[in-house]
């Protein structure tokens, strides 16, 4: 037994010892990859939990690394926060994501305005051009402020300042949606909901994953039910994620939810595959 356990320490420290080399290698690549064109975005529907049409997309950015192959946003996304490429990327997928919304409006113009939802990380709330550079990137495209919404994260938001919020009602006030992401995870007031700029809840997958089992727990029932309404009084629309099932769906649904968003309706893929779905939507 000793020995076996010796073995299996010798066989967590080399994975450690991988784990921290390629760390050290990703964070070495980072800087010249956005140069290299080798991050990409893919897009994953929102989809309105009434009628089931798609309303918008979430920008999901990932890295094509020349030898790790396609690695998603967790493994990189803190070394960029890290290093301060958080910024120029942030900038980048902002600007890919707003055009592709123009795409896809010029091209369904019949199906309905869609809208484009992008990540912040709390290192660009903090960045003095996010302001400037986001009317920068709606006026070169030409898209209007309302088809942008921004997610943040409850955490970010936790105990911020009237310095940290400023920038985030100068967009709200442009008519920018701030949406509060995987809300329900922290730790903030909800009497606090009131003071932030935001207007779109979107409710923890942690949440959704309580609705898996049928009937679902009643007390997941109630918070969730409670959240809503909640929202609902404050004029917030709740967003849902992580929908694998459609008894979540529905689940959710009955219980106010306005959108959901998951792999019940779609992985988060290419532009095409959106265009592809919204043509479907559209022909019923
Ligand atoms: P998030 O904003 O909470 O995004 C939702 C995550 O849930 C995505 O993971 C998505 O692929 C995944 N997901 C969607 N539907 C389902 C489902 O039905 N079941 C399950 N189990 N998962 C589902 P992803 O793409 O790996 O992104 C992880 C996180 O990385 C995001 O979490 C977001 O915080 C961050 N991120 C992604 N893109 C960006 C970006 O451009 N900028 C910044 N700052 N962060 C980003
Ligand atoms: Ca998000
Ligand atoms: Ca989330
Ligand atoms: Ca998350």
């Amino acid at each position: 037994a000793k020995a076996s356990g010796g073995n299996r320490f010798e066989l967590a420290d080399a994975e450690a010892d991988a784990r921290a080399i390629t760390r050290h290698g990703l964070t070495t690549a980072l800087p010249t990859a956005l140069d290299r064109g080798e991050f990409f975005i893919e897009y994953q529907p929102l989809v309105h939990l009434g009628d089931g049409s798609v309303r918008g997309a979430e920008a999901l950015v990932r890295w094509l690394h020349p030898q790790h192959g396609v690695l998603g946003p967790d493994r990189f996304i803190p070394l960029a926060e890290h290093t301060g490429l958080i910024v120029p990327l942030g900038r980048w997928v902002l600007e890919q994501s707003v055009r592709q919304a123009r795409d896809w409006r010029e091209r369904h113009a019949d199906a309905g305005p869609m809208r484009i939802n992008v990540n912040l990380s709390p290192c660009q709330l903090t960045h003095p051009g996010l302001v400037q550079d986001t009317v920068d990137i709606l006026e070169r495209t030409g898209v209007e402020p309302d088809a942008l919404c921004l997610e943040v994260t409850e955490s970010a938001l936790i105990g911020a300042d009237d310095d940290l919020l400023k920038p985030l009602r100068r967009l709200a006030e442009m008519g920018v949606d701030i949406a509060l992401d995987d809300f329900g995870t922290g730790y903030s007031n909800l009497a606090n909901l009131r003071r932030l700029p935001v207007s779109i809840l979107k409710l923890d997958r942690s949440f959704t994953q309580s609705m898996q089992q049928f009937p679902a727990d009643p007390v997941d029932l109630k918070i969730v039910e409670g959240i809503v309404s909640l929202a609902h009084s404050l004029d917030l629309a709740v967003t849902v994620e992580g929908v694998e099932t459609g008894a979540q769906a529905e689940q959710l649904r009955i219980l106010g939810c306005d959108t959901a968003q998951g792999w019940y309706y779609a992985r988060p893929g290419p532009p095409e595959r959106l265009h592809e779905l919204a043509l479907v939507d559209a022909t019923g």
